[in-house]
């Protein structure tokens, strides 16, 4: 259930030239359902007066209560405030927050995660999710380019749930794996294997989800993305995180609140030239 957690830092520190992996620790444990996130914010912060939303990387239960593991890139003054946080410091988490994947949307359909950049996050506690159901679970990501010589150790992550061989990572520039887009990677896949069932899990920058999205509707294939949007509260208050959809309600009319009805949606359910 939605609370406003006072979490203490662990560790916090970078991980790659890109990335920062931030642990916490709570006093309590808590249910999470993979892709959902917390609204963050250091305390006594005034500026930025919004919350950061971070996805949920990984959790880990023990005696004491609950690690949750964060990745995020620094973009702006939120995450350039975070990355200044000491571990002993203490941040304010309200969550788990969002609507989660449906990690049993086919049970017998090989699972396919696709991310790109810093949406990898939001898949990692649905690997690990569908690996210990028994599923086949393959991952794609995608990066601009990767140093050759510099590892990504969020990938390890993946490999001790994942077989290695089910990893592909994809770079634009073809400095490591597969060259080209983490899509195009997916797509090679697919034409090689054509597997009876599928189901595509996303999460990454809105171009990747829309090819997606027509990658899934091409072969007629279920597909679920997790959008990012802008909010400002996280809980569904103030409607600034909403985007239009297919289908209508009796409450929102054809919107939906990011934030609380997402952040994950079907593809075929979003409106891909008004995001
Ligand atoms: C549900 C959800 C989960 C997320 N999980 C993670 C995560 O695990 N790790 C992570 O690094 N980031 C994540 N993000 C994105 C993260 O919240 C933003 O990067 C962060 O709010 C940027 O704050 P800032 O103050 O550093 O940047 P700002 O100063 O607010 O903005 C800096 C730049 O980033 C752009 N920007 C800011 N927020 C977003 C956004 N939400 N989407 C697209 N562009 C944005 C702005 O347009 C601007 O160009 C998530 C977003 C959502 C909606």
């Amino acid at each position: 259930m939605m609370r406003d957690h006072r979490v203490r830092i662990l560790s916090n520190a970078p991980e790659t030239l890109t990335y920062w992996r931030l642990r916490v620790r709570l006093s309590e444990t808590i249910a999470i359902r993979p892709g959902q996130f917390v609204m963050a914010r250091t305390r006594e912060q005034w500026e930025p007066i919004w919350r950061r939303a971070l996805v949920i990387y990984r959790a880990e239960e023990h005696a004491e209560g609950m690690d949750l593991e964060f990745l995020y890139k620094v973009l702006g003054r939120g995450t350039a405030l975070l990355s200044r946080q000491r571990p002993g410091d203490e941040l304010e988490m309200l969550g788990p927050l969002g609507n989660g994947f449906p990690h049993d949307a086919d049970p017998d359909a090989e699972a396919l995660l696709i991310s790109g950049g810093i949406g990898l996050p939001a898949l990692y506690l649905l690997a690990e999710a569908l690996a210990r159901d028994g599923r086949a679970v393959r991952l794609f990501h995608g990066e601009p380019t990767v140093e050759p010589e510099r590892p990504l150790p969020f990938l390890d992550d993946f490999a001790r749930v994942l077989e290695p061989e089910a990893i592909t990572l994809a770079t634009e520039d073809g400095s490591r794996g597969f060259p080209g887009l983490v899509t195009e990677a997916v797509e090679a896949y697919l034409e090689r294997t054509r597997p009876g069932r599928a189901v595509l899990y996303a999460c990454g920058p809105t171009p990747m989800l829309r090819r997606v999205a027509e990658i899934a509707a091409q072969r007629r294939l279920p597909a679920y993305v997790s959008l990012e949007a802008r909010m400002a509260c996280g809980f569904g208050v103030c409607l600034g995180c909403a985007v239009k959809t297919q289908f209508a309600s009796e409450h929102m009319p054809h919107y939906r609140r990011v934030c609380a009805e997402g952040p994950i949606f079907r593809a075929e359910e979003v409106i891909w030239d008004e995001l």
